[in-house]
């Protein structure tokens, strides 16, 4: 799956419209549905996945930017990556053999949030989702008992054979021409409303209260909420609490970050100020002190203009701030004005260069992309781990 191209997926070029996606996606998904190609059912999955994708901006440009290991990656905290996928899927189901979306029935619903958001806290969300449900029409058996048929490829077992890692191991799955019961249902006598399956969908709407501070993958369980298991129990519903990114901060914990803010050189030497909108739109003024010099890189930290602490909303984390000090362009001073600034800054080493010696040219080097990168910030170690700023100098070879 990690090397899917979810555009070769749905025949069309990076460059597709959005209309162009969804022509061809459903075109494809009418090609492939299992209903009438039940052995198509990973490539209809396939198709299902890459429409999912590339038919939402964000994820559209995670793909763009990261491939689908970035979307993988994006769900840390996520127990595995089938876990993940299953919200994608119709019926949750996952990307195991299983189609009814893992033996406990379990459902996880992202549920975005922008930090302004999760700073205010308060607000009620609601999330909605679908999960599967024993048909009330045949009681989830699919049909009439005198309908039941022993089912051909298990044998009316109810289990198959299944590769694992170490090889062929038999009987250690669930039959998916069955699912598990042994039996199938004749054709002509399935139930209509859930063809035959047992089980049918509903649309699930559910609460979730939003409490300042609320953590980035905070895990919120909702018992008995998730998919309806042959047994009659439910498994639960997890909303995993995701935070949008924003264009100013960048959060860790409840702390908040702010890179790169850029200045220029007399506000360096000569005093700063800089007004901000904060998360929950008051205006927050930080300046130097009088003769205080702001150095590239340097790092200033703000105590308690962080997040509020999560379930203790009246403390805050800190706010740091790193500056990145711009330098005037070439020729902005003429000689004259540069030897009256030369008596101002500290002196320069004088070098006296030996006859002998070679001049070689310096010229300016443009790296072709990674290191400097403007947006480089949301990629690196930075996000990851640093609480303090050490791992901003780019790394990567
Ligand atoms: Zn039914
Ligand atoms: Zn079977």
């Amino acid at each position: 799956m990690d090397n899917l191209n979810l555009y070769a997926v749905l025949g069309v070029t990076k460059e597709a419209t959005s209309e162009e996606i969804k022509k061809n996606y459903r075109k494809l998904a009418k090609e492939f549905h299992p209903d009438k190609n039940p052995d198509s059912g990973e490539k209809f999955k396939e198709i299902s996945f890459a429409y999912e994708v590339l038919s939402d901006p964000e994820k559209r440009r995670i793909y763009d930017r990261y491939g689908v290991k970035g979307l993988q990656e994006g769900a840390e905290g996520f127990t595995d990556t089938s876990d993940f996928f299953a919200q994608w899927f119709p019926f949750g189901g996952n990307t195991s053999s299983d189609p009814r979306g893992g033996s406990d029935g379990k459902i996880m619903v992202r549920l975005e949030l922008s930090l302004e958001e999760m700073y205010m806290g308060g607000q009620q969300k609601s999330v909605q989702y679908k999960r599967q449900k024993l048909c009330g029409t045949c009681n989830g058996d699919g049909g009439p008992k005198e309908a039941q048929e022993s089912c051909e490829a298990c044998g009316g077992v109810g289990r198959a054979a299944a590769f694992t890692f170490m090889g062929l191991s038999a009987f250690d799955a669930v039959c998916p021409a069955c699912d598990g019961r042994g039996f199938t249902i004749k054709d002509s006598m399935r139930c209509k409303p859930c063809t035959g399956t047992g089980f049918v969908e509903q649309e699930m709407t559910r609460d979730v209260q939003i409490e300042a501070g609320v953590p980035h993958m905070l895990k919120l369980p909702f018992a008995n909420d998730g998919h309806q298991l042959r047994s009659g129990e439910f498994g639960d519903l997890y909303v995993i609490i995701v935070q949008a990114e924003h264009r100013v901060f960048q959060r860790r914990h409840a702390n908040l970050y702010m890179r790169d803010l850029e200045i220029n050189i007399t506000e360096a030497l000569c005093g700063y100020t800089h007004c901000f909108s904060h998360l929950d739109g008051r205006t927050v003024c930080m300046r130097t002190q009088p003769g205080e010099v702001l150095r590239h890189n340097h790092i200033k930290m703000m105590r308690g203009a962080g997040m509020p602490v999560f379930n203790k909303p009246t403390e805050h984390g800190d706010l740091y701030v790193q500056f990145k000090v711009n330098m005037p362009a070439n020729n902005f001073a003429t000689p004259a004005q540069l030897t009256m600034l030369e008596e101002l800054l500290p002196p320069r080493e004088h070098i006296a260069v030996p006859p002998e010696a070679e001049e070689v040219q310096m010229t300016d080097y443009k790296p072709q992309n990674r290191s400097a990168r403007p947006d480089a910030a949301d990629d690196d170690d930075f996000t990851g781990q640093s609480p303090h700023f050490e791992g901003v100098q780019c790394q990567t070879a």
